[in-house]
């Protein structure tokens, strides 16, 4: 179906065109530049009307009326194929120009910047483009592909939107950020500086979902059966384009098949809820409480230093929830206390996959009486 072609170390899905780079640059800069100096000069206006559009700043409305809809171009003038962009080799979507003067999709170049500050058929370096963050989409382009050439627009559209559908589901192939331990209401902050993870967060804010799956890495299956959704909350991008992620805990979900998608791992997967309890209420309230005043006990008695990490990290210890079957995951001090308590990883997890919240209290129960019983704890 697809070919694949590897520019700046990206790959692009791209159509069935020969990808001769020298050819590419031909088409994508030179010669589009060339048609459209031919393109705007064949509306018929009058010198002063000429003059008036040269006075001042033209607006998109005035690009709009300068090629109007009825307007067509003889093809040995203008083709579709001029309006290509070089990375992806289809009609420009979004289109944004840097400042060495060339242009590409802003998917498309955003994707290159997350390698390399440099623009990918020129190689000048576009540290500040990347620093500004701006991508202003280039009007007089824009408008000309979709009043000329409205139709390959049209399809172009449809696979833009068809592709960010793809990306927004949240079931399947879902991003998986492979790194820590992550769980519903714990605050989780990424440092994302690798390429493949950028990508992935913008995807997750530009479709909207503002969601990722997290897991742990798995030597054999290469991430965990088990992991918990990673709700977006604030992105503060850094000059070179890392950024500090803001996220905090939503569902937990099971693994249900693994696959790959432009670098970074994806996934099928399940959501986990807790079997509500109907018989022996009691019970579980009294055993929940009993762990609810262990743990109090437990953190009070930190040392302070770990105490004040701990808050800093990870906020204050829950409030008693005056529910504890609520929500599909059960009071969030349990969540809590899995996230700070020092156990391994394989132990945490195996606690994220249970859906019983009684078992839940149980393991916490052994962990805290166990690490009671260490003097000096
Ligand atoms: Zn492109
Ligand atoms: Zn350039």
């Amino acid at each position: 179906m697809h070919q694949e072609q590897a520019l700046a170390g990206v790959t692009f899905p791209q159509n069935d065109k020969p990808s001769d780079p020298q050819s590419l640059r031909m088409h994508g800069s030179h010669c589009s530049e060339e048609g459209l100096k031919r393109v705007s000069s064949a509306p018929q206006l009058g010198d002063q009307d000429k003059g008036g559009l040269l006075k001042r700043k033209l607006s998109v409305s005035d690009i709009e009326s300068y090629f109007p809809h009825h307007l067509s171009v003889p093809k040995d003038l203008l083709d579709a194929n001029d309006l290509e962009c070089s990375l992806c080799m289809r009609l420009f979507y979004e289109p944004v120009t840097t400042p060495c003067g060339h242009t590409f999709c802003k998917n498309c170049l955003e994707r290159c910047l997350d390698h390399t500050p440099q623009c990918p058929l020129c190689k000048e370096s576009l540290r500040e483009y990347l620093a500004g963050r701006k991508y202003v989409v280039t009007t007089v382009l824009d408008v000309l592909i979709k009043q000329l050439f409205s139709q390959e627009y049209e399809e172009r559209t449809k696979t833009h939107l068809e592709e960010n559908r793809e990306l927004s589901d949240l079931t399947k192939n879902v991003p998986i950020f492979v790194c820590t331990m992550a769980y519903p209401t714990v605050p989780c902050p990424l440092h994302v500086f690798e390429p493949r993870y950028r990508l992935m967060i913008r995807r997750c804010m530009d479709t909207g979902t503002r969601q990722f799956g997290m897991c742990i890495s798995d030597p054999q299956k290469g991430f965990a059966d088990y992991g918990c959704m990673l709700i977006v909350r604030s992105v503060h991008f850094l000059p070179d384009g890392r950024s500090v992620v803001d996220t905090i805990g939503g569902k937990r979900f099971r693994v249900l098949s693994r696959g790959m998608k432009d670098g970074y791992n994806t996934a099928d997967i399940q959501h986990l809820e807790d079997t509500k309890v109907r018989a022996k209420l009691e019970k579980l309230q009294e055993l929940h409480d009993a762990v609810y005043e262990q743990a109090q006990v437990w953190f009070q008695n930190l040392k302070i230093r770990f105490h004040n990490q701990i808050l800093q990290h990870f906020g204050p210890m829950p409030e008693r929830e005056p529910d504890i079957q609520a929500t599909p995951n059960g009071p969030a001090c349990c969540w809590w206390l899995l996230a700070v308590l020092p156990i391994d990883p394989r132990y945490q997890l195996s606690v994220l996959s249970m859906t019983s919240l009684k078992d839940r209290l149980v393991k916490i129960q052994h962990i805290l009486t166990y690490l009671q019983s260490i003097p000096n704890n």
